[in-house]
């Protein structure tokens, strides 16, 4: 496979490099409460695919990992100096799950599955059914209205 067809990924503060190699086992949005609790978001957006896809390329020293004990798959890697979530192995170790927001690069393959979608947040709301500011409000006046059609 060429390098070219590889992605890139970084934290935050830039200390912390890795690549993957395509292709993706899946791509989802997971919903579930450690998810949410370890993103500080509404659901982790995951790309999921075999460990031997997958290479730290510097930093490495920087990650910090926390797996919770009752967890069967479960862990979470973040840099230690910025506090960005990283890619992680699985407990089971047959799978690395890798932050998608961490890419440097925008993948051509996007989200095919929302998992653990009962235990989204109770205030998850539709992207599409709300108003879209191309910056910051007041910054940019002009309102996007997203369509089903631009989603
Ligand atoms: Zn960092
Ligand atoms: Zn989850």
């Amino acid at each position: 496979m060429t390098k070219e067809s590889r992605y890139h990924g970084s934290c935050l503060c830039g200390n912390v490099h890795y690549e993957i190699t395509p292709p993706f086992s899946t791509f989802q949005y997971c919903h579930c409460s450690r998810c949410r609790k370890a993103t500080g978001s509404a659901h982790a957006s995951n790309i999921i695919m075999p460990p031997d896809q997958f290479n730290w390329l510097s930093g490495e020293e920087h990650v910090g990992r926390y797996e919770p004990a009752e967890s069967k798959h479960f862990a979470t890697c973040f840099c230690k100096m910025c506090g960005s979530t990283l890619p992680w192995l699985a407990k089971t170790k047959k799978a690395i799950v890798i932050p998608a927001g961490t890419l440097d690069e925008s993948p051509k393959e996007t989200p095919e599955r929302n998992l653990f979608w009962d235990s989204r947040a109770s205030w998850y709301q539709f992207p599409h059914q709300l108003p879209a500011f191309k910056t910051l409000p007041g910054k940019s006046e002009e309102v996007c209205i997203l369509s089903s059609e631009s989603i």
